[in-house]
């Protein structure tokens, strides 16, 4: 239901207010066979990278 996620993003935005670590897909990495998945392109790295280095995202 769009609602309930729309309801589920204010809770977020809420949290993160409030100064707590919400924990999102959209704005972190992926965990994959021990590497870092970025969630934009799908590009696996070393769990040491920051920065996507095939689509340039990073948290
Ligand atoms: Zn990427």
């Amino acid at each position: 239901m769009a609602s309930a996620q729309e309801s589920e993003d204010m809770f977020n935005e809420f949290l993160a207010q409030r100064g707590h670590d919400v924990e999102s897909v959209e704005t972190s990495w992926e965990e994959s066979y021990s590497k870092k998945q970025c969630p934009e392109c799908g590009g696996l790295h070393d769990p040491s990278a920051t920065v996507c280095s095939v689509c340039g995202w990073s948290p």
